[in-house]
């Protein structure tokens, strides 16, 4: 029996994902929750930093016209203080970093170009030994950054240095794209949950567990749907649930061609099937469909139940399509080149998404990719300590140790 639906390439198929998927809309969240999030306003600082001029060093405001000598100190300013006097010629104050400079002073001497002398007089006395130039260690008002300057743009994410721009611009309340809620669905009547005893014929479902960690990690907010068994009624009421609470539903199992591979089927009759099949190795039978619940469109990825395709198809379709709704301008896996480590075969009927680990090569001066070994489809172990996808061609023959491959990446170099 041939499969009703066409087989995609991996570039249409990811285009038709692409073209379904929008970016949600904006929200607010607290400068200290906004980690990881895509901002969706550009952010202008109101006003200059520093905002007053400040000095760089420990050591004394002068007026860098009086030169080197002895001078009488006739104050002190120290960060988070305001100076109330002026300075007049032939005089100095002393002054911290980040404090605010003194009226009347132009320069910062710092402390290790200076002596402070005995006092005589009552009047601490310094002597400056160098000459400095006007504005020598002071920062001027607005150096680091101009009232109105743009901080953030619309569609970068936030990271450590952002979330400090953030702070230093006293935006609190952030403008930005929410984390895609993501419903996860195990279905098949042969598995269990990874605490339960296995009865006969049972497996431990894997999926779930693997899927939530790749929600998680790749910017999602996972719901567990739990596991549905091969009947239509169960199925329909979890997809429902899935359909009414997220934005998007992932399910794994029941995409091939048994007589209880019920998903397609049913994703048929609620939405749009875009695709069901999809040229690639593993994952071929990859299926999606948008579904309009509650007067909005979400996204339904039906991934094949072996651990592998599924955890390979998430990757390469589902993950572009959860930074495309968290506001990512750029939603593509990234792609870098790699020499291989040992020679690969190829498949002649299908490109092959190779699990390899990469990793910097110094004599060579490139990434280097070691193959994480025998690539079944069942077997989850060939995904582990995997950073990359390699994207094999679809030829007959074998690549060559030391030949340059594109890799996916999917995980830390
Ligand atoms: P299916 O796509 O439902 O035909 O399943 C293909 C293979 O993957 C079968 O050997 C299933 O037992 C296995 N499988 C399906 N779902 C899971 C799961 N959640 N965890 C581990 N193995 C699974
Ligand atoms: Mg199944």
């Amino acid at each position: 029996m041939e499969s009703p639906y066409p087989m995609l390439s991996v570039d249409a198929a990811l285009a038709a994902v692409l073209a379904q998927t929008q970016p949600l809309p904006a929200f607010t969240v607290n400068l200290h929750d906004a980690l990881g999030h895509v901002v969706a306003e550009t952010i202008h600082a109101s006003e200059p930093l520093p905002p007053f001029a400040a000095s760089v060093k420990d050591g004394y405001a002068v007026i860098a016209a009086d030169g080197p000598g002895i001078y009488p100190v006739v104050g002190e300013v120290t960060a988070g203080r305001f100076a109330d006097f002026q300075l007049q010629p032939g005089t100095v104050a002393y002054i911290t970093t980040g404090a605010p400079m003194p009226a009347g002073a132009d320069a910062v001497v710092m402390v290790e170009e200076t002596e402070r002398l005995a006092s005589l007089t009552g009047t601490t006395q310094v002597r400056i030994g160098v000459q400095v130039r006007t504005g020598s260690d002071v920062r001027p008002v607005g150096v680091d950054v101009a009232a109105g300057t743009a901080v953030l743009k619309a569609g970068e994410r936030l990271g450590a240095a952002e979330i400090g721009l953030l702070a230093t611009v006293g935006c609190t309340a952030v403008p930005v794209h929410p984390r895609p809620r993501v419903a996860l669905l195990s279905t098949g009547d042969e598995l269990v949950d990874p605490g339960t005893p296995l009865g006969q014929g049972q497996i431990r479902d894997s999926n779930r567990a693997m899927l939530m960690a790749a929600i998680r990690a790749n910017g999602g907010d996972p719901l567990d749907l739990g596991i549905a068994a091969d009947s239509k009624g169960q199925l329909r009421e979890r997809i429902e649930t899935g359909l009414h609470e997220a934005d998007v539903l992932v399910t794994s199992g029941g995409v091939s061609m048994g007589d209880l591979d019920l998903i397609k089927p049913l994703l048929g009759n609620a939405g749009v099937i875009h695709f069901g099949r999809v040229r690639m190795k593993p994952g071929k039978p990859i299926t999606f469909a948008t579904v309009e619940a509650d007067s909005r469109r979400r996204l339904v990825f039906g991934l094949p139940g072996n651990p592998v395709s599924s955890l390979v198809t998430f990757y390469l379709f589902a993950v572009p399509a959860l930074r495309k709704l968290a506001g990512w301008p750029d939603p593509n896996l990234r792609r870098l080149h790699a020499r291989l480590a040992q020679p690969l075969a190829l498949d002649s009927y299908r490109p092959e998404y190779h699990r390899a680990t990469l990793r910097w090569d110094d004599t060579q001066q490139g990434f280097v990719a070691v193959s994480t070994g025998n690539q079944s489809s069942s077997r989850l172990l060939s995904m582990r300590t995997a950073n990359a996808l390699l994207e094999l061609p679809q030829r007959e023959g074998t690549l060559a140790a030391g030949e340059i491959v594109s890799a996916l990446l999917i995980g830390e170099l």
